[in-house]
């Protein structure tokens, strides 16, 4: 029987399309055509695989206004952020990984140690074979094709699960890549939600690329274990944003606004808690509620802030606001959550008087909620921002660079931003994955391609000598390696009996 998706615009509640989902039954064969067009695709030069991304570009940049506005009629998001956010950062990945993958993929020659003599090694980078892309719904473009770019460079061929709450994207995914001309069956689209993904996760993948939920995550994960397939986890976070008094206050304001509610705060690496220094925290309280209440709710090109996207995720963010406003903290901007009408926009919520038992404060919100609260110390702000189970991002606001650097070191985080925020997904050269609850794994940067790749050791012998020295037999070896190990591995080397010793071996 076939089962469809619905895509229906949140922020208007427009039908689209109906995307008819991937049968279960169709798994074993994807699978199949995967593993058959891995043969081709993995012995091609990465330079010949390199020319399809670039195709890739070419079609994404000439249909750009098209798949901007795909995006926000499946997400709800605001066109800007829809090219700024999502289009810009794929296009700026291929680009790097066209411009770097045949130096960060090609065989690297290694040292040899001297007990080798006579030998050459190198790493060589072998594709994995089929690669599992399970992405999420809040940056539908960027984290499904990212992963998969990255994997097809390497040499893999690529199932991709898009987000079934954004099916439009997932299923122009599915077009572009075919318009680009890629080979057939090298990366292949399947549409679903949760039994899709559970089936193709079962299906023996040689590695998996997750980026959603904690929950989901860790499904995925056991199930990986139990077969021993390798992950990388790209998952929730609760991102401190830090400000203490010296720093540019008109700045960080800005920025803390901008952090918290872009994408309706629909980001994995949103500021979700702001600790501000105690000496400044009215004022800045204050700055934050007059640029927060500027901002425009909308659909259009002017609009700041869009709608939610997944109807769950906007209950999830109702209940974090009614348990924190139950437990006593005080709505500084917004609208009480019982006043809330049934659209899929939420206008952005500014809260003061928290605690770390709110939900709002220890779990993820992923919605436009700003918790703000005031510390007195260095010290006691490293500590708080430390204290949960996240570890995706983090940002630090002052004018001391000195101490920006010295904190930023001691959080447990996977990046830290310095009077910027959430700007480090956008440098394709640093690594991106979470610490703690926020994930396992990296990939952007040289390690985002050479995860998809097996790194194969290789040593080589010319071949011209009938033996080794630790090859049989061992007979009377013993007192000539034990001098030559004594004689090498000695703080002051003894080079004369290093050889004596090696030449008494090569003889036996
Ligand atoms: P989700 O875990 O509900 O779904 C993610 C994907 O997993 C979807 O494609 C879904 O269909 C699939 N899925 C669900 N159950 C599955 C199962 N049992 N087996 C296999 N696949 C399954 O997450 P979401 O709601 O789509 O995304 C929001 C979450 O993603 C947030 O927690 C957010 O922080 C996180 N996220 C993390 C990053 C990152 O890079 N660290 C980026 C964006 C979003």
């Amino acid at each position: 029987m076939m089962t469809l998706l619905q895509a229906v615009n949140p922020a208007t509640g427009e039908y689209m399309e109906d995307i008819e989902e991937t049968k279960i039954e169709e798994v074993e064969l994807y699978y199949h055509q995967a593993r058959t067009s891995f043969e081709k695709w993995s012995t091609l030069a990465i330079s010949e695989r390199l020319i399809y991304l670039k195709k890739l570009k070419s079609v994404m940049v000439e249909n750009m206004d098209r798949l901007a506005q795909v995006i926000v009629q499946d997400t709800g998001k605001v066109p800007t952020e829809a090219l700024v956010a999502d289009i810009m950062p794929t296009l700026d990945a291929i680009t790097t990984i066209v411009k770097h993958a045949e130096k960060i993929l090609s065989p690297k020659r290694v040292k040899t140690p001297l007990l080798l003599i006579g030998k050459k090694s190198y790493v060589e980078y072998m594709p994995r074979g089929v690669v599992l892309v399970i992405s999420p719904w809040n940056y539908p473009l960027q984290l499904a094709v990212v992963p998969v770019i990255s994997a097809l460079a390497g040499g893999n061929t690529v199932i991709l699960k898009p987000s079934e709450v954004t099916p439009l994207v997932g299923k122009y995914i599915e077009e572009i890549f075919q318009k680009a001309g890629f080979p057939k069956d090298v990366i292949q689209v399947a549409h679903g939600g949760k039994e899709v993904g559970a089936a193709l996760t079962a299906g023996n993948p040689d590695y998996i690329f997750f980026t959603g939920s904690v929950c989901t995550g860790k499904i995925i994960q056991e199930v990986a274990a139990k077969k021993l397939i390798p992950t990388t986890l790209e998952l929730g976070g609760k991102d401190p944003l830090i400000v203490f008094k010296d720093a540019n206050l008109k700045r960080a304001a800005k920025g803390a606004v901008w952090g918290a509610f872009t994408n309706s705060g629909q980001v994995c690496m949103s500021a979700e808690r702001i600790y501000v220094e105690e000496s400044i925290y009215d004022d800045f309280l204050n700055m934050v509620k007059i640029e927060t209440e500027k901002l425009i709710q909308g659909t259009d090109k002017d609009s700041d802030i869009g709608s939610m996207t997944f109807p769950k995720q906007k209950e999830i963010v109702k209940q974090h606001v009614k348990d924190a406003l139950e437990k006593g903290a005080v709505l500084v901007s917004g609208t009480p959550p019982d006043k809330w009408d049934d659209s899929m926009f939420i206008q952005p919520v500014i809260l003061a008087n928290l605690n770390q038992d709110m939900e709002v404060v220890c779990e993820e919100t992923f919605g436009p909620v700003m918790p703000i609260i005031p510390f007195k110390t260095e010290e006691e702000v490293i500590k708080l921002a430390n204290e949960s189970n996240y570890g995706l991002n983090a940002s630090v606001w002052t004018s001391d660079l000195k101490k920006a650097r010295r904190v930023a070191s001691r959080l447990v985080s996977g990046a830290v931003t310095i009077n910027e925020v959430l700007v480090s997904v956008a440098n394709h050269y640093l690594p991106f994955g979470g610490t703690k609850d926020s994930g396992i794994g990296r990939y952007h940067s040289e390690e985002g391609l050479r995860i998809f790749c097996h790194e194969k050791a290789i040593i080589l012998d010319r071949g011209k000598l009938n033996k080794e020295i630790q090859w049989y037999p061992y007979k009377g070896k013993y007192l000539a390696f034990l001098q030559l190990f004594q004689s090498y591995f000695r703080e002051r080397k003894k080079w004369i009996r290093f050889l004596q010793s090696y030449l008494k071996l090569l003889r036996k």
